[in-house]
């Protein structure tokens, strides 16, 4: 949005003025604050402009950094006409408990002095002078985190059975192939915070017992990967990857693989093909990866926000982890939320906050004074809620009961204004075209699906076809291979159960 021309103008202006001795620009990564960028924070008193443009570059040398006036028109503003000079005062951020965010738009991501400054790598520092691999897993454990990646499956189990399995080559892979349309928590945390998940992986690679570590981070993310390149770089010059790090006899590299952007290279067993150089396709499990992984080898898989958990939960301690979220979801939980909300962004909660706090609290409402219609959490894999489910707590069961997901964290709001018949179309179609193609199931039965749901679409399906669109579903949910023909009728079952009079209205105008 025209940040990086701002830098160089605000450097331009700042020499004009001779302020070079006394003012730093300095580039961070994204504030999460989507739709009110390019922002320009100012330190250390905290104001916080938005929404800056050229034409103000001018103004705020002027104003505030030579007369020390606030420029008032660049404060936040709510719908109410209440302006914010502080960041920590603005209800998106004040809703929020920004842990694993808490470097993303303050910290420069290509700066390693910069991570190190915030206390990055301490964890690192600890496990490997004051632990033993099986306390960093009972550490893990006893957090209770549960992967992040939309499954939920708790990781100090996971790390564990790796640890116990058999064989001297071990992997720990970072899954950042993060796909879900509306999804782009990993991406931010890549682009913000890249050390932070390297660190992550190296203590999860001293956990295991894994001298190799694989970051799987789809093309389409040129940002990421650039900064991750950097960051490797970075850690591989000064000794914090390679061979006895830090003198403590542990040795450990990462390698970055770059994905072709399908979508179902985010199923583990598909990404482990791609990375061996195969074609992306799921397997049938067992075996499990930490038994058998790439290469066949033990290979613990976790995403990006799982492993940007570590070095948060073994700096503070498991008591002071669990202290956030419920006894069942410890800890903070990313989402990108978008679609009709007031102030669309990247939102950090503590696990079991109820969902309506989220939009109408953090996010501010439904835009353009209209009413709330649903929420699509989970991605393509997930399913819609109602105003009925705004109580729930967002934490990984109550989420599941209600028929949604939280997937990996996207969470799109939808209006008055939105046909959920179309909705549960458009998750289908990126569903169907994402499918492998391995599967009958899946394969065929999203296509049929795909065509009833465009027939419904156009006023041209009967009652039978929407028989015919709940049979499939069920079939393709309980006979597909991997967690994307099992999951894809949910956007479809979660909406023909809430909405099902949109369906009916369709078809009863064509009769
Ligand atoms: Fe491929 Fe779909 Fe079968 Fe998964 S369920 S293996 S994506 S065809």
């Amino acid at each position: 949005s025209g940040a990086a021309n701002l830098v160089d103008l605000l450097n331009q202006e700042i020499t004009a003025h001779n302020l070079g001795n006394s003012v730093q620009v300095k580039k961070t990564s994204c504030h999460g604050f989507c739709e009110n960028g390019p922002i320009l924070h100012i330190k250390p008193e905290g104001i916080f402009y938005t929404k800056v443009k050229p034409k103000d570059i001018q103004d705020i040398v002027l104003s505030h950094l030579v007369n020390q006036q606030v420029v008032k028109r660049l404060l936040y503003q709510d719908t109410a006409g209440n302006s914010y000079p502080y960041f920590q005062d603005i209800p998106f951020y004040a809703g929020q408990t920004r842990l694993l965010l808490r470097n993303c738009g303050q910290i420069n991501p290509e700066s390693l002095a910069d991570y190190l400054a915030v206390g990055g790598y301490r964890s690192l520092v600890k496990v490997l002078q004051q632990m033993t691999p099986d306390e960093v897993i009972e550490e893990v454990q006893r957090s209770g985190l549960r992967g992040r990646g939309g499954a939920g499956f708790p990781t100090g189990r996971k790390w564990a059975s790796a640890r116990k399995a058999a064989g001297d080559v071990k992997y720990i892979i970072c899954n950042a192939d993060e796909g879900d349309p509306g999804a782009f928590m990993d991406r931010s945390l890549l682009e913000g915070d890249p050390h932070s998940v390297l660190e992550g992986m190296l203590i999860a690679g001293f956990a295991v017992g894994s001298t190799k570590g694989y970051i799987y981070c789809r093309a389409e993310y040129p940002l990421a990967i650039k900064r991750l390149k950097i960051a490797i770089h970075q850690a591989q010059q000064v000794g914090l990857l390679g061979s006895n790090i830090m003198g403590s006899g542990f040795q450990f590299d990462i390698a970055l693989k770059e994905g072709a952007g399908a979508f179902v290279c985010g199923e583990g067993t598909a990404l482990q093909a791609s990375i061996e150089g195969l074609r992306g396709m799921p397997r049938v499990k067992p075996p499990r990866s930490t038994e058998k992984g790439l290469w066949e080898k033990p290979t613990v898989l976790n995403n990006v926000e799982t492993l940007a958990n570590i070095p948060v939960l073994i700096q503070t301690g498991t008591e002071a982890y669990r202290k956030l979220g419920t006894v069942k979801s410890p800890g903070t939980k990313i989402f990108a939320l978008s679609g009709a909300v007031t102030n669309p962004g990247l939102v950090e909660i503590p696990m079991g906050q109820p969902l309506r706090e989220i939009i109408f609290g953090i996010g501010g409402g439904i835009r353009d004074g209209k009413s709330f219609k649903a929420v699509q959490l989970g991605g393509p894999s997930g399913g819609c809620l109602t105003e009925q489910h705004l109580e729930l707590p967002v934490d990984f069961d109550s989420l599941t009961t209600a028929g949604a997901t939280i997937g990996s964290g996207g969470m799109v709001v939808m209006g008055e204004d939105t046909c959920m018949v179309d909705v549960a179309r458009f998750f289908l179609a990126f569903t169907q075209a994402e499918s492998c193609g391995k599967c009958t199931p899946c394969r065929e039965g999203t296509k049929r699906m795909l065509e009833i749901l465009e027939r419904i679409c156009q006023g041209k399906a009967d009652l039978k076809d929407l028989g015919d669109l709940e049979r499939l579903c069920r079939v393709v949910k309980n006979t597909s291979l991997c967690g994307l023909g099992q999951a894809c009728p949910n956007p479809v079952l979660s909406t023909l159960q809430y909405f099902r009079e949109e369906y009916l209205a369709h078809i009863v105008e064509k009769r």
